[in-house]
């Protein structure tokens, strides 16, 4: 074992070779994009999991490359100012919270810092407004969704919790600190339902049982709950009687099966059955109103999701003469919030449902200047320009992880719209696609960050672009 303090004295760059299973003692300087702790010794790169900037400690090196290697936080020698103990007993088995070992300020200057530095590194810009990230007053119970798998576990009980990394392996755990409260007394009663009544989980092995999944949704604003029970089957015995015992829960709206008889791992059936109330939640963004099915996408933090579509429509500087296109709009969210402050809004989605919810949304809200296309945005876009010569003033994107198609890019470019908004959860592929943009006569001004999913890797972020006139 060694430190690396000792190392650090003229050592480097000796042509020393790190293998797998060797221990040395590091200080954490830095956090990766994960979330994961970085330590160095001499230049060579160690990507720690669950470790905090700061933290002096004892690693284990399980994975070595040339020029970096993984390895495993042994034990904490001395804990970083920035340490905390996660409230949730089972962060580090489950892996969804990344970063929750760590205050929620470091984790704020984490994600903040991860933007600017891909910005910079990426996307080849330093001159424009950065705004310090937007996180939130409380960074728990932010979810308004969760999904369990239900299993058997060694002793045969009947049990539910999430699956323990990239396998199937239920590790039982009702009470996810990121989810409602609701979660846990809403499991409880169809665990005790399916002891008493002798139904089954359903067997990935054996392809038998009936209960697969519980998908739970909550309206914050309404305080609506639905519950949908995904089965290997078309009903569950003495539903009503499990009906009664679920409407005890407060808000509870909506009950439902999801049909799914298929060896696979989707989650959801095609056919949904209501069982209790209507087919739908509703809840608001803003003073939006949306209805929202067992398979409607709807954004997990709805309080962060207001800030974050208050910034995209404060960057898009509308006067209400504009026309705007919403690419990748998913129920249209966007679209409508821009709607009301501009000529007429365009919104592209790629999946039909969702362009079926979000031209309902518009109606729901009395929105009669936003249009909805079904289509790939690099497709139906520069084909509406070729057709019909295209017009927008102010162009939004909100693409997934792997950012814009350069067709669009290129489309975005010709049109030539006064302003851009580019909506990220990766501002890896935000830079690149921003570099573009700025090369082509564009130029960032505005640049926010808004903590959309607490105690993970992730973050969200809103970018204003302005077209330059020379
Ligand atoms: N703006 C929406 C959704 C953003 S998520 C909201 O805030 O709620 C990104 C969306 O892009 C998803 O709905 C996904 O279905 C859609 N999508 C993915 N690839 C696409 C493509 N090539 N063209 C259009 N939409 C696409």
């Amino acid at each position: 074992m060694s430190d690396n303090s000792e190392r650090d004295c003229g050592k480097a760059g000796e042509d020393r070779v790190y293998k797998k299973n060797e221990e040395y003692i590091v200080v954490i300087e830095d956090t990766g994009t994960g979330g994961e702790g970085i330590a160095k010794i001499d230049g060579y790169t160690l990507f720690i999991k669950d470790a905090v900037r700061g933290d002096r400690c004892r690693v284990r090196i399980t994975k070595a490359h040339t020029h970096f290697a993984y390895a495993k936080l042994m034990e904490v020698l001395e804990p970083s100012p920035y340490r905390v103990e996660p409230v949730c007993p089972v962060s580090k088995r489950c892996g969804g919270c990344k970063v929750m070992a760590a205050s929620y300020e470091e984790q704020l200057r984490f994600k903040e810092n991860k933007i600017r530095n891909n910005l910079e590194k990426i996307g080849k810009i330093t001159d424009f407004e950065y705004y310090p990230i937007i996180g939130m007053e409380e960074p728990y119970h932010y979810r308004n969704k969760a999904q369990f798998p239900i299993g058997l576990s060694s002793d045969g009980r009947i049990i539910s919790g999430f699956y323990a990394g990239r396998t199937h392996v239920i590790v039982e755990n009702d009470k996810c600190y990121l989810g409602v409260p609701e979660n846990e007394e809403i499991l409880g009663i169809i665990k005790n339902f399916m002891e008493e009544k002798h139904i089954f989980p359903y067997d990935e092995v054996t392809l038998h049982g009936l209960i697969r999944h519980v998908m739970i949704r909550k309206a914050f604003v309404t305080g609506e709950i639905m519950v949908c029970i995904i089965v290997n089957g078309d009903s569950i015995p003495d539903s009503d009687d499990l009906v009664e015992r679920l409407l005890a829960v407060k808000g509870m709206s909506s009950i439902s099966l999801s049909l799914n008889t298929e060896n696979t791992n989707v989650i959801m059936g095609k056919t949904i059955k209501t069982i209790y109330g209507k087919p739908y939640i509703t809840d608001y963004i803003h003073d939006l109103q949306f209805r929202i099915s067992p398979k409607s996408f709807f954004q997990v933090n709805p309080v962060q999701t207001d800030k974050l579509y208050s910034k995209a429509l404060e960057f898009a500087g509308l006067t209400g003469q504009e026309t705007v296109w919403d690419l990748y709009c998913g129920i249209g969210t966007i679209s409508l919030f821009l709607a009301r402050n501009a000529r007429k809004v365009y919104g592209v989605e790629i999946i039909s449902d969702a362009i079926r919810d979000a031209r309902m949304n518009a109606k729901l809200n009395g929105i009669d200047n936003a249009e909805f296309f079904v289509g790939k945005s690099e497709e139906v876009l520069p084909k509406f320009y070729q057709q019909h010569g295209g017009y927008a003033d102010v162009v939004v994107v909100d693409p997934p992880r792997k950012g814009c198609d350069t067709a669009l890019l290129e489309t975005i470019v010709e049109m030539a719209p006064e302003r851009v908004v580019y909506v990220s959860c990766d501002s890896a592929t935000l830079a690149r696609d921003v570099r573009f943009l700025t090369e082509r006569g564009y130029e960032v001004r505005k640049v926010q960050g808004v903590d959309m999913f607490p105690h993970t890797g992730h973050t969200e972020c809103v970018v204003g672009m302005q077209r330059k006139h020379i």
